[in-house]
């Protein structure tokens, strides 16, 4: 498991794997065979030798009190968290057990259904021996939806590979959009490149509906209506193609269908006609607009939270293509960045053999897990999930609809294993929870999405406990289970050469011994990276698709269009007559996603009762004050809160940043209590930012007492 001796007093270069472009290379220092310290790398181009808020408390993390160190079995009944110890003979020989019994029983291997997500972003305890280990017994799939899909199928329709300017580039620019994302939470790294860039010159403009901890640094905020995003750039497309501003050349040169695309924005999309759908005035659109098109670089960073609705892929399509129209993508530091994920070349097949999938095996799309959980059919044919197995995810809390996801998992027909670090909300409702290592703990390799560093992750201490990495729960579970493939023996470093063992040239030279030298590797780019100046993208066309026939066979729009959020009184005025505000959960800045909840100096700096953000104005109209409990609702479910009120969100909006664990909230439930399993126009994805509700002064004391700290004042410093 490993393979080669750890350093007891020292320092290991490792990798964050958390669910973040940044994906830092981390120094971990080990004294006498315990980490005493995490620290940046101080010479990797990008984490520049500075971690978050969030990973700073890593060692703490790894040796919380809580942290699970032997299997657990279920006592009690499920939800209410009662278990006794066990042995790994008994626990892996008694979900062995169930889990053949399923397979041979009259449903078939289709009943179990493995769930997991970002948890680790590691490719060998994310995404290696797991996906052998359900490809082999006959699993359902799961369609792993639950963040990025719509905005990855946008740019997938559009240009091909996710690519785009990185922290490097990027401080080259004299413009900046920061469009839907919350840099200093979510995509620190950025910023010294953007402050770099500013001190050049560099104007940033912030357009969010909500005036974040980024925004309210920026020179601008322009302060949108949710998922109005695409109407924005509709209008800014037109007085490009208006003004004389666009780049015929590079739009006759590299794209397909740009003369329908002016002809419908001129014809439809100007700034008076968009300014009651974005919410903002013509002039601030006008003014926007001309900026943006005149300004070189101009450097836009979209990220993950603006396609969060139900017309989210086509919003990043549209937004996507601003840089084609002004030929931004010719600049160095120019262009758009969603991800940069699609200059990694690894060999996923080798790591996940989905050659080993048995045809016509079914999908669940893991944003429709109460569904699935809840049906006769799990909502998509075929027979009940009957085996429920959870790692890197904490669907308990993560999971849109969640009342509908408790009320699954408290089946009792449902056999339910966790991997976990700690007892969270999913692991309350399993037969069996397994102790899993975390980073520090186990081998991995990194690629990421706001860089192009490959990263190692060595392990720098003993597995805490008894817990064992992912990828070994798995082989064991294998054996176990009588499954007798070679490749189900494979260990992590034989995992790790064979993500490299690629013949792409971008990859030539990347290879582990390299990566043990060096902790991280650039790939095989140029520097002064341009990755669609003269762009050959991997296109059913080989263009850049402004026209993107294949969206028209999946009932689209082939052309880029504004497609409103489903809850929201363009779409359906009556529910939105029923609850008027819609709802933003982005993420709390000390969590990621539900990571990191129960670390106590970050739980503090979050404040233990969650926070309910809303406009004076509609404060007003609900006689609610700062300080007040709330409750939040709508059909699906409620949540309490406090009351913050600040012109920091527009009117027509409240925001409750997540992710918080049920078990820590008052009254048991949360803001994914209210969210839906509705999916995106593209990919499937969740739009949990897609979500109409209604809020109310609550006189009476929560239903649970009041863990939460005195509310402060919210400002910029949210
Ligand atoms: S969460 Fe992001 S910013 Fe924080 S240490 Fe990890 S990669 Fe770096």
């Amino acid at each position: 498991m490993t393979p080669l001796p750890l350093i007891r007093d020292g320092v290991v270069r490792g990798a964050c794997p958390h669910d973040c472009p940044d994906t830092c290379a981390m120094l971990v220092h080990v004294q006498d065979g315990r980490a005493v310290r995490v620290q940046g790398d101080p010479e990797h181009p990008v984490t520049q030798g500075f971690l978050c808020t969030k990973v700073n408390r890593y060692v703490e993390r790894t040796y919380h009190a809580d942290r699970l160190t032997v299997p657990l079995r279920r006592v009690g009944p499920k939800g209410e968290g009662r278990f006794e110890p066990a042995t790994w003979d008994e626990a892996l020989g008694d979900i062995a057990r169930r889990l053949n019994e399923i397979r041979s029983g009259p449903h078939g291997p289709q009943a179990i259904l493995p769930y997991s997500y970002a948890g680790t972003m590691g490719l060998v305890q994310g995404s290696s021996m797991d996906r052998r280990f359900f490809h082999r017994i006959g699993g359902s799939l799961l369609a792993r939806t639950i963040c990025s899909v719509a905005g990855s199928e946008a740019w997938k329709a559009t240009y091909g590979d996710r690519m785009g300017p990185t922290p490097e580039e990027a401080e080259h620019a004299k413009l900046v959009l920061l469009w839907g994302t919350n840099t200093l939470t979510s995509n620190p790294h950025l910023w010294p490149a953007l402050r770099r860039a500013r001190e050049r010159g560099a104007k940033l403009i912030a357009i969010d509906p909500i005036r974040t901890r980024t925004a309210a640094q920026c020179d601008q905020w322009l302060p949108i209506r949710p998922g109005a995003d695409a109407a924005l750039a509709l209008a800014m497309m037109h007085v490009a193609f208006r003004d004389g501003l666009a780049d015929i050349d590079y739009l006759a040169a590299h794209t397909i269908g740009w003369e329908a695309l002016r002809d419908r924005v001129l014809g439809e999309w100007s700034p008076a006609r968009a300014a009651d759908v974005v919410g903002l005035e013509e002039a601030r659109i006008e003014a926007l607009a001309a900026e943006y098109a005149t300004t070189r670089p101009s450097f836009i960073r979209l990220n993950y939270g603006l396609q969060r609705h139900a017309g989210g892929g086509m919003a990043v399509r549209t937004l996507s293509l601003l840089p084609a129209v002004t030929g931004a993508w010719r600049d160095l530091g120019g262009g758009a960045t969603l991800s940069t994920n699609g200059a990694f070349k690894m060999n996923n097949a080798a790591l996940e053999r989905p050659d080993w999938v048995i045809p016509g095996t079914r999908t669940i799309n893991m944003v429709q897990l109460g569904d699935a959980l809840t049906l006769p059919d799990a909502g998509v044919g075929g027979p009940p999930v009957q085996a429920l197995v959870v790692y890197n995810s904490n669907p308990g809390a993560v999971a849109p609809d969640l009342r509908k996801v408790r009320e699954g998992l408290r089946r009792e027909g449902l056999f339910t294993v966790v991997l976990e670090h700690f007892r969270t909300d999913t692991a309350d409702y399993a037969d069996w929870v397994l102790p899993a290592t975390t980073q520090l703990e186990h081998w991995d390799v990194h690629t990421t999405y706001g860089h192009v560093y490959v990263t190692l992750n060595r392990p720098s201490i003993e597995p805490v406990g008894q817990s064992l990495p992912n990828s070994e729960i798995f082989r064991r579970l294998a054996e176990r289970m009588g499954l007798d493939d070679p490749e189900l023996r494979d260990d992590d470093v034989t995992l790790i050469r064979q993500a490299l063992d690629t013949t792409h040239p971008w990859m030539e030279g990347i290879t582990f011994e390299r990566l043990m030298e060096d902790g991280w590797v650039r790939m095989n780019l140029p520097r002064d990276w341009r990755p669609y100046a003269d762009p050959k993208p991997n296109t059913p066309s080989g263009k850049i698709q402004i026209l993107a026939p294949e969206l028209e066979r999946l009932g689209l729009d082939p052309l880029p269009t504004y497609i409103p959020p489903a809850e929201s009184a363009d779409a359906d005025p009556a529910h939105a007559a029923r609850y008027p505000l819609m709802l933003l959960s982005p993420p709390e800045h000390p969590f990621m996603n539900s990571t990191f909840v129960n670390i106590p100096p970050l739980e503090r700096a979050a404040r233990a009762q969650a926070k309910l953000l809303l406009h004076p104005n509609e404060a007003a109209v609900r006689g609610i004050a700062a300080g007040d409990r709330v409750r939040t609702f709508n059909g699906r479910g409620d949540f309490w809160a406090r009351a913050v009120v600040t012109e920091d969100v527009r009117p027509g909006v409240a925001v409750s940043y997540g992710v918080r664990w049920a078990s820590r909230s008052d009254g048991g439930t949360t803001v994914n209590d209210t969210t839906s399993q509705a999916l995106t126009d593209m990919g499937g994805g969740a739009v949990f930012y897609d979500n109409a509700v209604e809020v109310e002064r609550v006189a009476a004391a929560l239903p649970t007492a009041d863990v939460g700290g005195e509310v402060e004042a919210v400002g910029a410093g949210v």
